[in-house]
């Protein structure tokens, strides 16, 4: 019998059939080696992450992002991966694999976007690259155990090279080693490249605490990337029982490089800087930790573990409950394997514990001077933002943090005491002229709402809108920067700024930030950096070997205009001491500079040429990353 429709079916299915509109979903999965290709195929390494979904390009390349590989050593392109070809897609991204470079391009492409993710999430606003460029990155760009961060052309620069013959570790002697299949590397390099993005002078070296800033914010994000897979998270718990502060993979940076270079072990760990001599790991923080630790990334490690320790009090001040419960009220964990149903909830604790701590250290950046940081400033800035927004510390992690660089030895030099009180950043106060409203006041006049809102639309990267055409009319960022000139020249002495028609003054970046705190509430602020360089004398190359000096300050306005913070760092020119403390000067600029020329033991063999930048080259991130990598 033949089979007929009937009418109405047709009718029916002509209906359902009309074109529904076809979305792209907002994000794309894309496999990756959870850690580096060590330690093998197993389902915790191979895994699949979402990453934003954007228009791409074969590279990939995206707006923000482009991979270009192309290899300097053998003078080779490889073929750009097209992320959105059918079977590509269809499969969550091509397989891990070691021996297709298409993979190469699809790891780094994927991490590099998990990490600008994750910084755009704590700040609260979209990431542009200085000037509209592109990030560029290399995955195979030379031969060499390294990677580093170029500024100069806004690269990141993957290596790869041979394992050693005689001690290759857990790898194959001779096997090739992919730097750009590490995890780990792949996040610290990018970290670099949005921490200059965000503080362009932070690899002028002009104390002992700027490029051991980098080095560990670097690797404090690569390291809390660990903890946004599921799978490393779980297994980890389970090996550790439930204690996260045991050295472990997740604590690990870099192992298989670290075993690539014969070193048979992780390059860093997150519990701080390694023990050289009696090789007792981790080390335990000594008060004199800060003043000893001269390397920039064993200092860097320092700060890594601080924040490390307060990530710990945190884990244990929300597993508490449940722990406490799952064990009948004792807190103790029986031995054996913990019950699956209690690892998910450690497990989801851990996340959410290093997602706030990753957060805090992200947003702490809004309240950083724009030159010269210190690691005391970091912790005033960290406590600064952190408080702003949630006033309560529901989990103690701000006097964990506290606690933590005290016993590091690690303190803000301008400070009375540690109480939280006295580190947050001040509000400009002045004491009243009246008697008869002895009310201290803010000495600053805030901006009106009508500029307030036109900053809050927009944001300014370079100069003064430096790279415009001169002859055109000024955009509105344009102008929007210069009414923040114009308040900062009328304004220079209370900023901290030499006030006069020179040194130039200029803005150097501002942005609202729309953040919600624990009451719910929206908070919008206007960041601006002021920058001032000191003008070149005679001589200066050689003392300051190229450094540039500059004084600068953020500046922080509330929503009302009104001047919430100031982070001054002014630059004297007297050796100038304040309640006891030295001040930030020429003179201690150029002690530390002689304190680094005494350590180069190859100073008497150097000439004039390398002596006049010799500060340059002593914060190029390629000779930087080489020594912390292979060392
Ligand atoms: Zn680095």
């Amino acid at each position: 019998m033949k089979y007929e429709r009937a009418p109405e079916y047709e009718q029916q299915f002509t209906r359902l059939n009309t074109p529904y509109a076809s979305e792209w979903p907002d994000r794309r999965p894309l496999k990756i080696f959870a850690l580096d290709p060590l330690r093998g195929k197993t389902a915790a390494n191979e895994v699949t992450i979402t990453i934003p979904n954007e228009n791409l390009k074969r590279g990939p390349a995206s707006e923000r992002i482009k991979v270009i590989d192309y290899d300097g050593t053998l003078n080779v392109y490889y073929a750009p991966v097209d992320l959105d070809e059918g079977p590509i897609l269809m499969r969550n991204g091509l397989d891990p694999s070691e021996s297709d470079p298409r993979f190469h391009q699809q790891m780094v492409y994927a991490v590099t976007m998990r990490v600008l993710e994750n910084f755009e999430r704590a700040l609260g606003r979209r990431l542009h690259f200085a000037r509209e460029k592109q990030l560029r990155i290399l995955p195979h760009a030379f031969r060499g155990a390294n990677a580093f961060f170029d500024p100069s052309t806004n690269s990141v620069l993957f290596g790869y090279f041979a394992a050693d013959a005689v001690d290759p570790g857990e790898n194959l002697p001779g096997q090739t080693v992919f730097s750009c299949l590490s995890h780990d590397i792949v996040a610290h390099e990018v970290t670099h490249a949005i921490v200059h993005r965000l503080r362009r002078h932070y690899n002028e070296p002009t104390n002992l605490d700027v490029l051991a800033f980098h080095e560990a914010i670097a690797d404090i994000v690569a390291i809390f990337q660990h903890f946004t897979i599921p799978e490393v998270l779980r297994n980890e718990l389970q090996r550790q029982h439930g204690d996260l502060s045991r050295p472990g993979t997740l604590l690990e940076l870099a192992k298989q490089f670290g075993h690539g270079t014969g070193r048979s072990e992780a390059l860093r760990t997150a519990l701080g800087p390694d023990e050289d001599s009696d090789g007792e790991k981790p080390k335990r923080p000594k008060a004199d930790d800060y003043l000893k630790i001269r390397e920039p990334h064993a200092r860097g490690s320092l700060l890594v573990a601080a924040v490390f320790d307060a990530f710990f009090v945190a884990y244990q001040n929300r597993i508490r409950d449940v722990v406490r419960l799952a064990t009948n009220g004792t807190g103790v964990l029986p031995t054996g394997d913990i019950p699956s149903d209690l690892v998910t909830i450690l497990a989801a604790e851990a996340a959410t514990a290093a997602q706030q701590t990753l957060a805090m250290c992200i947003r702490a950046f809004e309240f950083l001077p724009p030159v010269d940081v210190t690691f005391g400033d970091y912790l005033r800035a960290l406590v600064t933002a952190d408080r702003d927004l949630y006033p309560e510390d529901r989990f103690q992690m701000r006097s964990a943090l506290i606690e933590a660089f005290r016993v590091r030895g690690i303190y803000p030099g301008d400070v009375d005491s540690l109480a939280e009180e006295s580190l947050v950043w001040p509000t400009p106060k002045k004491p009243s002229a009246t008697t008869a409203n002895p009310e201290p006041k803010n000495p600053l006049p805030p901006l009106s709402r009508q500029v307030i809102g036109d900053l809050m639309a927009r944001e300014v990267l370079g100069e003064d809108g430096e790279d415009e055409d001169d002859d055109a009319p000024p955009s509105a960022e344009r102008a929007a920067a210069w009414t923040l000139t114009d308040y900062a020249k009328e304004n220079a002495a209370e900023l901290k700024l030499t006030p006069g028609p020179d040194p130039k003054i200029s803005v150097h970046g501002f942005h609202p930030t729309f953040r919600i705190g624990s009451n719910g509430r929206v908070r919008v602020d206007v960041h601006a950096q002021f920058i001032q360089e000191r003008p070149p004398k005679p001589g200066d190359e050689a003392s300051y070997g190229g450094l540039r000096l500059y004084s600068g300050t953020t500046v922080v306005f509330g929503e009302d205009g009104a001047v919430r913070y100031l982070i001054a760092k002014p630059l004297s020119e007297e050796d100038a001491k304040k309640r006891g403390k030295r001040l930030r000067s020429l003179a201690t600029i150029k002690e530390y500079i002689d304190a680094l020329d005494d350590e180069d033991r190859e100073m008497i063999w150097r000439d004039d040429v390398f002596l006049q930048r010799r500060m340059i080259e002593r914060a190029n991130f390629a000779a930087l990353d080489r020594q912390g990598k292979a060392r």
